[in-house]
């Protein structure tokens, strides 16, 4: 058995329906490249890592290329990536990226690190030749203010053919955000959480993600017996209680069940079983 769910950003402003429909259809079909990469028998982690790169470099989503910029104007993404084993790695801050998740990957890969941040991080990439973002292609980048999918932070949990579970996400955070902050994204727990029992990826406002570490908040929920969709919902109550602010979340067990919650306006996502 393979599994695979992948997210889009919750969003708290009602959007057109077409822009909606449009997005739904992308992710169905990077859903379907990520399920084709299992079934072939990849590895977990390899495969978050591929389809995050479609959406870090397609400047559709608020990731990589397409990324929101800070209040000085410059775009610091985050990101992070853990599999079932407790292997996790994550970059924050980095700018002129253009797969914030791979440096992520490498970092599991070639140190005993977890996160590196800003410079030190796109020096890291440059190492392992982690493709940047051309400083002249200003169309590309200049896309992050006006691009109508704006806000759209990108996550993926999938289980390959071993029982192997990776989740990953990637984001510019907030638009507009306090130049240097850093979300919840490379924040193993927080944004991000896998172990045995199963993963998730959250999305929404990454400061009350983290004071709830709500990805870990999430998974415990499915380690005391709760199925994955009672779990999601366990979680975005408790979130929406405790900080009454606006997140979502996705699951993948072990098991190759799932669940999916968030108390925005909207939120795309797609689930595949196979
Ligand atoms: N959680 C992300 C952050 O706060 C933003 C998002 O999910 O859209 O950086």
């Amino acid at each position: 058995m393979v599994a695979l769910i992948l997210h889009t950003g919750v969003g708290s402003r009602i959007i057109k329906k077409d822009i909606e429909k449009v997005r739904q259809k992308l992710i169905e079909k990077i859903s379907e490249t990520g399920l084709n990469m299992l079934r072939g028998g990849e590895d977990a982690l390899d495969v978050v890592e591929k389809i995050i790169n479609i959406m870090e470099s397609s400047g559709l989503f608020n990731a990589g290329i397409g990324s929101v910029v800070q209040s000085d104007g410059r775009q610091r993404m985050d990101a992070g990536i853990m599999s079932s084993d407790l292997r996790c790695g994550a970059v924050a801050g980095v700018s002129d990226i253009k797969f914030p998740i791979s440096i992520a990957r490498k970092i599991i890969d070639t140190t005993n690190s977890i996160c590196l941040i800003g410079d030190y991080a796109r020096e890291f990439g440059r190492k392992y030749k982690i493709p940047e973002i051309s400083k002249k292609n200003s169309d590309v980048k200049g896309q992050s203010t006006t691009n109508k999918f704006i806000g759209n932070t990108v996550g993926a949990v999938v289980l390959d053919q071993n029982g192997k579970l990776t989740t990953g996400t990637s984001t510019g955070g907030l638009f507009k955000a306090l130049a240097g902050r850093i979300g919840d994204c490379p924040m193993i727990g927080a944004g991000i959480y896998a172990n045995q029992f199963g993963g998730a990826s959250c999305t929404g406002i990454g400061e009350d993600i983290i004071k709830t570490t709500l990805a870990r908040y999430a998974i415990f929920q499915v380690e005391q017996g709760y199925s994955a969709q009672e779990a999601a919902n366990r979680s975005i109550d408790y979130f929406k209680n405790t900080t009454q602010s606006v997140a979502g979340i996705i699951i993948l067990t072990k098991n190759g069940e799932y669940g999916i919650s968030h108390n925005g306006k909207h939120m795309n996502w797609k689930y595949s079983i196979d």
